[in-house]
C-alpha cells in the first residue's frame, strides 16, 4: 500500500475511507437501480467534508492541500462508489482550470460552488464528428457585440443533462488554424438556447452521458477562459491532472473487488478445502494485487511530480491508460473468482466492470494515451 507521508494525507485518507465505506459502498448498487441523477445532498456533504478539490486555495473554498490529497480521495471514494468518485475528479479539474483562467468574478462564482458540492461542471470537448482528434472542432463561437454566439452540438458529455455549467471548447478561429483556433468558455447551462439529451449507457447511470445542443446561444465576453485561441495550448494541459486522478479512481474500484474476493475464497469450499488452499485461485488475485500496487505507485508518483511543478504529461497518460485497463482486468478476474455468483446482477463486480470500462474511452482512449507518451519520448530523444 502507498505510505501517506504527511499528517494531512493520513487525515484525508481516513476521512475519505470512512465516508466511502460507511456512506457509499453499501448503497452503490441501489443507487444505480433507483436513481438516475447525482444525489445533490450527498455531493454537498462531500463538499462540507472537504472531499472536493482540497488542493484549491482556501479563498476559493478549498483547503490549500496538494494534488496527492485529491488522488487519495479518488482512490478511497472509488472503492465505495466509482460514480460518486468521478465527481471529485471532475471537481478538482474544473475548479483548477476555472480558478487559473477565468475572470476573477467568474472564478469566485463557480469555484466556490464546485468545492462546496453545490455545482457540477461538465466538460464539453467531444463532437459528433469525433473525440480523439480533439483539436479538430467544428462547433463555432462567433464574435458578436458583447460576447460570442454559439451554434452546434457537443456529444458524449458526462453529466450533460444535470450539470450546472459546462467548460466548453469551441472554434473561434479558422478551421485551418486547428488547435490555435480553439477557445474555452464557462457556460451556464440555464443560458437560453441550450438543450440537452441523455444516452442509454452500459454503466455510470447516475452520471449519465448525452449531447448538448447550442442554438444561437450568447456567451458574455467575460466567460472566455484565458485568451482567445488559447483553449488548447493553455487549458488542455490541465487534463494531465484528471488523467492522473482517474487512475486512482479505477484502482479504488478494483481494490474493492479484490478485497471481497480474498474474503470469499476463504469461506467457499471445493474438493474438501477452502478455495484459498488452491494456488489456481490465489495466484490470479496475487497478480491483481501486484498490478494494482504498480499502477497505484505510478499515479502517486505522477501527482508528486505535479506538486513539485515538474513535467508529467507522459506519466499522466500512463496513469490514464494503465489505471482503467489493469482495473478492468482485475475486476473481471474477481467476477470469475466468485463463480456463478459473480455472474449475478446482485453482485457488485458486474457494475464495477461496466462503470470502470467507460473510463477506458472517456477522457481519451488507450491509443491516444500511447500517442501522447510516444510524442513526449520522441521529443526527449530527438537529438540522440
Ligand atoms: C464514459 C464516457 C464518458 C465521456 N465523457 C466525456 C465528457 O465528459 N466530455 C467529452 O467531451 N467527451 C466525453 N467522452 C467522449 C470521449 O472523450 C471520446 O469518446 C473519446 O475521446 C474517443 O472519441 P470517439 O468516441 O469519437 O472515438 P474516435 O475518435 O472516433 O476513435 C474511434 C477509435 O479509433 C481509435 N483511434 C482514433 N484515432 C486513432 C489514431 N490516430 N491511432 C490509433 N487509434 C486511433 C480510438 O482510440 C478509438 O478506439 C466520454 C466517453 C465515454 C465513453
Amino acid at each position: 500500500m502507498v505510505q501517506d507521508h504527511s499528517d494531512a494525507h493520513q487525515s484525508v485518507r481516513e476521512l475519505a475511507r470512512r465516508f466511502a465505506r460507511e456512506r457509499l459502498k453499501p448503497f452503490y448498487m441501489q443507487r444505480e437501480r433507483n436513481e438516475t441523477v447525482v444525489d445533490r445532498a450527498l455531493l454537498r456533504q462531500m463538499g462540507e467534508l472537504g472531499l472536493i478539490a482540497p488542493e484549491i486555495p482556501e479563498e476559493f473554498g478549498g483547503l490549500g492541500l496538494d494534488s496527492v490529497a485529491s488522488g487519495i480521495i479518488s482512490e478511497e471514494i472509488g472503492y465505495g462508489d466509482f460514480n460518486i468518485g468521478y465527481l471529485p475528479v471532475m471537481g478538482a479539474l474544473m475548479a483548477k482550470i476555472i480558478a487559473d483562467f477565468a475572470q476573477p468574478h467568474v472564478a469566485a462564482h463557480w469555484v466556490r460552488r464546485i468545492t462546496s458540492g453545490d455545482a457540477i461542471v461538465a466538460i464539453a470537448l467531444t463532437e459528433p464528428r469525433g473525440g480523439s482528434d480533439a483539436a479538430n472542432l467544428i462547433l463555432r463561437a462567433d464574435r458578436v457585440p458583447g460576447g460570442y454566439q454559439l451554434n452546434g452540438e457537443k456529444t458524449s458529455i458526462s453529466t450533460a443533462d444535470q450539470a450546472d455549467a459546462i467548460l466548453l471548447f469551441a472554434r473561434t478561429g479558422a478551421k485551418e488554424e486547428v488547435a490555435r483556433g480553439v477557445s474555452a468558455f464557462v457556460v451556464d447551462t440555464t443560458t437560453p438556447g441550450i438543450t440537452r439529451t441523455r444516452f442509454n449507457d452500459l454503466g455510470s447511470k447516475i452520471l449519465g452521458r448525452g449531447s448538448v445542443f447550442f442554438d444561437d446561444v450568447l456567451i458574455p465576453d467575460d466567460h472566455l477562459l484565458g485568451r482567445e485561441g488559447g483553449g488548447f495550448s493553455q487549458i488542455m494541459q490541465g487534463f494531465d491532472y484528471s488523467r492522473a486522478l482517474l487512475g486512482p479512481l479505477c484502482i479504488g474500484a478494483a481494490q474493492a473487488s479484490l478485497d471481497e474476493s480474498w474474503a470469499y475464497i476463504q469461506q467457499r469450499e471445493a474438493f474438501g478445502k477452502n478455495l484459498a488452499a488452491f494456488q489456481g485461485v490465489t495466484f490470479p488475485l496475487a497478480e491483481g494485487e501486484t498490478a494494482m500496487e504498480a499502477a497505484r505507485q505510478l499515479c502517486y508518483h505522477t501527482l508528486r511530480l505535479r506538486d513539485a511543478g515538474q513535467a508529467h504529461t507522459a506519466e499522466a497518460a500512463m496513469c490514464k491508460w494503465l489505471g482503467p485497463k489493469a482495473s478492468v482486468d482485475v475486476i473481471h478476474q474477481c467476477l470469475l473468482t466468485h463463480g456463478h455468483y459473480g455472474w449475478s446482477m446482485d453482485m457488485p463486480h458486474q457494475q464495477r466492470l461496466r462503470d470502470v470500462m467507460g473510463i477506458e474511452i472517456g477522457d481519451g482512449t488507450a491509443q491516444i494515451m500511447k500517442m501522447i507518451i510516444a510524442r513526449v519520448k520522441c521529443a526527449a530523444f530527438k537529438w540522440m
